[in-house]
């Protein structure tokens, strides 16, 4: 157990608490600043909406990679990786424009500090990592991305992460000092001229209403992409109207109802149309909240195409590389969702889904049967998907399948020319000696390069490929993940006005802050930023309260 009973308090009609520091959010951003400051005898009130066992929020569910730069993981299999490249890497990738002072700041602050303040803190707090290092979001010769690999997964995934970090929270020797209000929704941030004194709100179990009295107030709240509204509300413009049909991949609670508190008392809440979608959404089997969606990690021997069954081109779409491009891509098109044609044998060995929910092996920390999954594949993922997951279906021809994609494709009209013509196409190329020139192939056999993909990725496989039936196709939409923008904020984690001023005791971290600064990634992640900003943001808020500075 993670959470203690006697944390959850029952307020009945206005309760009033004090406390020197209030906390909105018990994610990974709210408990890492309350057990910073827990190190001081500073009284912490920490609220969230959620039911006690969620404590953690989106990062329980979360697959648990981090972005560092120059690990010990990193030296320890060869991998070359500095400060300077990894600045040059993310820079590239943002596109930050003249304005954006503040997400500059912070994503140099994050890239010179993340495995300071990140890996090793962490590490200090008993995470650990595995030895081999992640390498997605990759560059290609046309566009940039991490140089080297740089995706650091914890052993026990976002789970284990999260409950490493609750586990030492609710342990820590000053837990008198905390409290935990749980079903408590905040609405609005107190402002008494011109200063926060804390945060006023609902108790969702009993109907009332409270209020908290505090010297500093933290917004923890995360993003807006648990809102499908929002998500469209914000939508990029460049892209054209917005999907029909998008996942939620966030907290049910992701609603920027605290963008707008915060808003309202002259915070500046920006770039809030840098959200981080991703092109694989499939409906969950088992939906937890309205739409949710799984989001698939495309494997990188299918075939990627649009509503009507055509191969996205001159440049393919790949998994791994810019996942921005692949999202701008499909909406580009007529129906902004696409589909992915595979064979169970490529599915099997390639194809995974992201969040500690479908990697049990790492969530539980199994180890035999982790390495079983690197090297063989995870059957068992995919039996599951075609059985229970309505966006998959099979065919044991060219000509079924496309049947079955038209029939789940309704009004839009599937080209099943155009499908064969892409397999037969792609399947050309497989001969290393004899076979056509394919794009797709050969950033595969680049890929392939590096010993963890080597291993993890088909070698040569064609689609149709009579050994590796059934085929399957995946219908894929845009799923709504993670929201880069956010509440603007200093170094300190100081929510900034318009003008640059700070709203005195106020604070914001983690998804809320968009990571740090209101938007320290630009346009793209490198993947991995989030968590990192999570931790880096809530220990620099934590650090200023208390007046001191972190190693
Ligand atoms: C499946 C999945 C996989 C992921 N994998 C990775 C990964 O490998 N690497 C990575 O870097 N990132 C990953 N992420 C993203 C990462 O988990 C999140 O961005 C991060 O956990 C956000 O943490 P947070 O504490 O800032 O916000 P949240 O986790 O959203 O927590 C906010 C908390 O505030 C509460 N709340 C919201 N509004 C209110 C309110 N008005 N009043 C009171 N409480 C409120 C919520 O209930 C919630 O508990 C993943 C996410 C998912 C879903």
């Amino acid at each position: 157990m993670i959470t203690k009973n006697n944390f959850t308090i029952n307020a009945s009609e206005n309760t009033t608490y004090k406390a020197d520091v209030a906390i909105a959010g018990a994610g990974i951003s709210g408990i890492v600043a309350a057990l910073e400051l827990l190190e001081s005898d500073l009284k912490v009130i920490l609220l969230d909406r959620d039911e006690e066992h969620q404590i953690g929020g989106l990062a329980k569910e979360s697959f648990g990679a981090m972005f560092f730069v120059d690990s010990p993981q990193q030296r320890w299999t060869g991998i070359k990786d500095s400060t300077d490249l990894a600045l040059s890497d993310w820079l590239a990738n943002a596109e930050f424009g003249e304005e954006d002072v503040w997400p500059r700041k912070w994503a140099e602050f994050y890239v010179n500090n993340c495995t300071q303040l990140g890996y090793k803190w962490l590490r200090k707090q008993g995470v650990r990592f595995l030895p081999v290092v992640n390498w997605i979001e990759r560059p290609t010769d046309k566009k940039p991305g991490n140089s080297v690999p740089r995706f650091h997964v914890v052993w026990g995934s976002g789970k284990g992460l999260t409950a490493t970090l609750a586990n030492r929270l609710l342990n820590h020797r000053n837990i008198a000092n905390l409290k935990i209000l749980f079903r408590h929704k905040v609405t609005e941030i107190i402002n008494e001229d011109g200063v926060i004194t804390g945060l006023n709100g609902e108790n969702e179990q009993t109907g009332g209403t409270f209020t908290v009295k505090a010297d500093n107030t933290i917004i923890a709240s995360g993003g807006i992409c648990g809102s499908i509204e929002q998500v469209k509300a914000n939508w990029y413009k460049p892209w054209g109207d917005p999907p029909q049909t998008i996942l939620n991949g966030s907290h049910k609670y992701a609603e920027g109802i605290l963008h707008e508190a915060a808003s309202d008392i002259g915070a500046n809440v920006t770039h809030m149309d840098k959200l981080w979608l991703y092109p694989g959404g499939v409906k969950h089997p088992n939906p937890r909240h309205p739409q949710h969606g799984l989001s698939i990690l495309p494997c990188k021997s299918a075939i990627w195409l649009d509503s009507h069954g055509r191969r996205f081109g001159p440049e393919p779409l790949i998994a791994g590389f810019d996942a921005r491009n692949q999202v701008e891509t499909i909406c580009k098109q007529d129906n902004k969702h696409s589909w992915l044609v595979m064979n169970m044998k490529i599915a099997i060995k390639e194809l995974s889904i992201s969040g500690a929910e479908h990697n049990p092996s790492i969530r539980d920390k199994k180890l035999f049967r982790f390495l079983k999954g690197v090297f063989f594949g995870s059957k068992g993922l995919i039996d599951d998907m075609l059985t229970n997951c309505e966006n998959f279906i099979t065919g044991n021809s060219v000509a079924e399948l496309t049947e079955k994609m038209q029939a789940l494709s309704g009004d839009i009209n599937i080209d099943r020319q155009a499908v064969a013509d892409a397999i037969q196409q792609f399947d050309a190329s497989a001969n290393p000696n004899t076979g056509t020139y394919d794009r797709q192939r050969e950033l595969i056999r680049l890929v392939r390069k590096y010993p963890l993909d080597g291993i993890r990725t088909c070698k040569d496989q064609k689609i149709d490929d009579k050994s590796a039936y059934p085929l399957i196709a995946v219908k894929e939409h845009i799923l709504s993940r993670k929201t880069m923008g956010g509440i603007q904020t200093n170094l300190e984690s100081r929510v900034l006005t318009a003008v640059g001023e700070t709203i005195p005791n106020l604070y914001a971290i983690g998804e809320a802050a968009g990571y740090g600064g209101g938007g320290l990634h630009g346009l793209r992640s490198l993947e991995g930023t989030f968590l990192g900003g999570c931790v880096i943001s809530s220990r620099l808020a934590a650090a200023d309260i208390l007046n001191k500075k972190i190693h």
